[in-house]
């Protein structure tokens, strides 16, 4: 296995690239790969920078130019449901373009040529990452739960509850909203790659979600995504 480790932000994958004691830079199309050892894997870490071309670009790259054969991308995302709280972690079985909508020629959200709507994650590396994630959240005080679901990716940041409430109504199983998974999930089902994807949630998707997403990308998404991608490499 060689893993390919995406996140939009600099604050999701802060202290990876400290652990990988043979790190050698590569830039290429504005973005920094680091290529080495982490926790005795073979890893490739990147920053794709915000929203789903920058996403999709970045997984395309790890693949064709650095030959990585899994990708899991970590990050933050608005909560989608009243059930998922700030601080709890989500990992996608599927994720969904929201903001994809060729109709009347292909179904809303269906990305078209492809038959679907909803792509779907690798399920061993999900189920993978998922245990990590849960050994983690064990040691946390606080109490942060595990989710498995529906993750919508679009080109917005969403802070509005109204706007928030009408995506519900057309995804109700929707557990989380971010700018990047799905983009991920286009280019390596077309790839054949197995991936997946982790979020720990940073704010509600309403009106405060600017301010606490700032606060808990400095605070908090750096810890958890260092501390499940310790447990995952572990096995
Ligand atoms: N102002 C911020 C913009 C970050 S965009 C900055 O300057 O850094 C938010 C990032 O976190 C995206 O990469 C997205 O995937 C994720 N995210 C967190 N909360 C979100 C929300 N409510 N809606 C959409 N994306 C969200």
């Amino acid at each position: 296995m060689r893993l390919g480790i995406i996140s939009a932000l600099a604050e999701e994958q802060q202290g990876l690239i400290d652990a990988m004691p043979d790190a050698t830079r590569l830039t290429h199309g504005m973005r920094e790969y680091t290529s080495g050892t982490l926790w005795h894997t073979d890893a490739v870490a990147v920053l794709s920078r915000i929203g789903k071309v920058a996403a999709a670009m970045t997984a395309a790259t790890l693949v064709e130019k650095f030959g990585v054969t899994h990708i899991i991308f970590t990050g933050v995302a608005g909560s989608a449901d009243f059930g998922v709280r700030v601080g709890d972690v989500v990992v996608a079985e599927s994720l969904v373009q929201h903001d994809m909508d060729a109709s009347p020629l292909f179904p809303r959200f269906e990305v078209p040529l492809t038959g679907l709507s909803q792509l779907p994650t690798d399920r061993e590396l999900s189920r993978q990452l998922a245990n990590a994630a849960r050994r983690f959240l064990e040691n946390e005080p606080g109490g942060a739960k595990l989710h498995c679901g529906l993750i919508g990716s679009g080109d917005q940041f969403i802070n509005d509850g109204v706007r928030l409430a009408a995506l519900k109504d057309a995804l109700p199983e929707l557990l989380a909203v971010e700018m990047e998974g799905a983009a991920v999930a286009q280019v390596c089902f077309e790839l054949n790659v197995p991936f997946a994807v982790i979020r720990t949630i940073s704010d509600n998707a309403n009106e405060d979600a600017a301010t606490d997403f700032m606060h808990f990308v400095k605070t908090v998404a750096s810890r958890y995504a260092f501390g499940i991608l310790r447990n995952f490499c572990h096995g």
